[in-house]
């Protein structure tokens, strides 16, 4: 055995401490997977390997077969994994194996609270990898060398998984990897050939490089009896070793295509569903598409991972390929394989070519399709809905020209319901909607109950519409991108006229202009007492039980965006407010009533309630309570 120079002890990562123990602790039912991760690494070492050869054939050294071998070693209670792959040099081998590269990482690890810590899901998040060797090694030793380079630069690393790692260098005159886990007495159960057989059946079948596993034979004599010293060693194949896409779907069952979710996904939790088709005509390709079940931490992280694995023609090209797909569809996960592309297409080329493009526009309708399928089960949809929603909500906005099919994919809380899930579909609003209503109304609030408490929702109430109730970042943001649904137009309930088409009888539009022109002098008094606060004062018809509420004008960016926008530091021109009174309150009758100062102090309260209702921050709120105060104790 080749021996290890210049040893040196460095530290893990802070994060990679936090992994492990979070591994360790919460996958202890689920500790089979160690196999599937690593042999999901060896995999993917192969497939590098044979994408760097491309343009280097000599890579290959004297070994041009890609193979990854397992080998048991049952009284050192040891289980050897072996791949003929890249490798890897003594930096790549300290960052991969000693850091956890994703940003953002450590951030979301500090948040996790003791009680999380235990939960298995979050793990997921990550996608547990080489580190989940620990789970059942107490030592793990990893001996590797990179392709192409000189047996002398071959890198032994160990860890017991307990703070550091040793790295030295060693003759390794075999290029790639080789990880020696010993296994931590209660684990001695897979230092078993026919255990790991079946696990690599469960979970690896699919990985299209052969997984081999050793079979010890000796020959016999003629009474059938083993010769002694005649033991030779063949391998097995144990996996099927062909990539799962070009498989016809029929040989497939869900569990395969489950398994290699887990592969392509980095995840190890099931997908919620997917989508596997061949094109064949112009452009030519496989994609299997998967919707995740669970959000990666770094979902909305500017540079978190996304898109699909790249394969030409069977050669794997790269990881996250983000040009195939939206960037509202970034947690779709998956393979497109292609004839249409040269293999050393580089990213940057990927982003110049129409065939690229083409393809993104077709595997963005077989997504949205693959979701409206998914729709029919409630309980997985909704499941999807809590877990990608907010991203789904980019779509109108990025996609203009998909922007039905995605409206019909969004779901929404309502006042149907007065719950705050969001599962009622824009088809079902329409469906539910009143005789006579031609318009899909919505408020939008900085949050569920403001949004369900607010004065604007009285008239709707009384009249039994259902109004859409709006309370994430984006919601105003995707609202004004999307202008109908269904032919009927989307009207916020806070924004110009309040027109409710024909709900609205003839006689009480009458009786509104007429009560309108009594308080013709009322409306003047507080238009001068409130000056250039507000841009009008007028009579409501949308109020039932408060005194006042503020409107925008139709145009106007809405009171949710405003504050966004402020919040981020952007200069935004001021916009005044309409101010709409409901003459049957009694606080107006009160107002009517009033002069000189404490009229224009009720008037002012009466602004500022309306303001506060709306979720808005007063200039001046010291004064609002003073004069609130003064009139409660007058
Ligand atoms: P991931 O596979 O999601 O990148 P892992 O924790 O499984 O994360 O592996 C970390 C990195 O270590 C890999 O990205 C790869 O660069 C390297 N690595 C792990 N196993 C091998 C291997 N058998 N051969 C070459 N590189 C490997
Ligand atoms: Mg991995």
């Amino acid at each position: 055995m080749a021996t290890a120079t210049q040893e040196e002890t460095l530290g893990f990562q802070t994060e990679v401490k936090q992994l492990l123990h979070l591994m360790i602790h919460s996958l202890y039912s689920n500790r089979e997977i160690f196999l599937r991760e690593l042999i999901s690494n060896a995999a993917d070492a192969c497939d590098k390997l044979r994408y760097e050869a491309l343009d280097n054939d000599a890579l290959y050294e004297d070994d041009s077969e890609l193979r990854v071998e397992i080998e048991v070693d049952a009284e050192a209670n040891s289980v050897t994994l072996r791949d003929t792959g890249i490798g890897m040099n003594r930096d790549e081998v300290i960052k991969n194996l000693g850091t956890i590269a994703r940003s953002g990482t450590a951030e979301f690890l500090q948040q996790l609270s003791g009680e999380q810590q235990k939960d298995a899901k979050l793990i997921g998040q990550f996608g547990v990898g080489f580190y989940s060797g620990f789970i059942v090694a107490d030592e793990v030793i990893v001996r590797t060398r990179r392709a192409g380079e000189s047996s002398e630069a071959g890198v032994e690393w160990r860890s017991k998984g307990e703070g550091e790692f040793t790295i030295a260098e060693i003759e390794r005159p075999v290029r790639g990897t080789e990880i020696v886990l010993h296994l931590k007495d209660d684990a001695k159960e897979f230092a078993d050939d026919f255990r790991l057989k079946s696990l690599i059946r469960k979970y690896s079948d699919h990985i299209d490089v052969p997984v081999r596993m050793s079979k010890v034979e000796s020959a016999k004599d003629d009474d059938g009896n083993p010769i002694e010293g005649s033991d030779v060693t063949t391998w097995e194949t144990v996996n099927e070793a062909t990539a799962l896409w070009v498989r016809p779907k029929s040989d497939l069952s869900d569990d395969d295509y489950k398994a290699f979710y887990k592969h392509v996904a980095h995840d190890f939790s099931d997908p919620l569903t997917w989508s596997h088709n061949k094109v064949e005509g112009k452009l030519e390709y496989t994609s299997l598409l998967y919707v995740p079940g669970r959000a990666p931490f770094d979902l909305y992280e500017r540079d978190g991972a996304r898109g699909v694995k790249l394969y030409v023609q069977r050669v794997f090209i790269m990881d996250d390929a983000e040009q195939f797909l939206p960037l509202y569809l970034r947690f779709i996960k998956g393979v497109v394989d292609t004839k249409d592309l040269s293999l050393n297409v580089s990213r940057e080329l990927l982003q110049q070519d129409p065939q690229v493009e083409k393809m993104k526009s077709a595997l963005t309708k077989r997504s949205l399709d693959m979701l409206k399928k998914l729709a029919k089960d409630d309980a997985a949809y909704q499941t999807f809905w809590n877990t990608f929603g907010s991203v789904l909500k980019e779509g109108p906005a990025e996609d203009y020209a998909n922007r039905d099919k995605i409206a019909g994919l969004l779901r929404f809380a309502t006042t149907h319901t007065d719950s705050t899930t969001q599962d009622q579909s824009l088809a079902a609003y329409v469906e539910r909607m009143q005789e006579g209503q031609q318009k899909i109304y919505y408020i939008v609030a900085d949050s569920f109950n403001a949004a369900k408490n607010s004065p604007h929702l009285e008239i709707f109430r009384k009249k039994g519409i259902e109004v859409l109730l709006l309370s994430d970042r984006i919601d105003e943001w995707l609202m004004s991108h999307l202008t109908e649904f269904d032919s009927k137009a989307f009207v916020d309930v806070a924004k110009g006229e309040l027109d409710l088409g024909e709900i609205e009888g003839e006689e009480e539009k009458k009786a509104q202009e007429e009560t309108a022109k009594a308080k013709q002098d009322l409306l003047k008094r507080v238009k001068e007492a409130l000056g250039e606060e507000v841009q009008e004062v007028k009579v409501t018809h949308r109020l039932t039980d408060s005194p006042a509420c503020v409107v925008l004008p139709e145009n106007e960016m809405g009171f949710q965006m405003r504050r966004i926008m402020e919040a981020a530091g952007q200069p935004l021109p001021e916009v005044k407010p309409i101010l709409e009174l409901n003459p049957e309150h009694a606080l107006v009758g009160r107002l009517e009533g009033a002069e000189g100062e404490a009229f224009g102090d009720l008037a002012r309260i009466l602004l500022d309630q309306a303001i506060i209702a709306e979720g808005g921050h007063l200039d001046d709120p010291a004064a609002y309570v003073k004069r609130l105060n003064a009139l409660l104790t007058a």
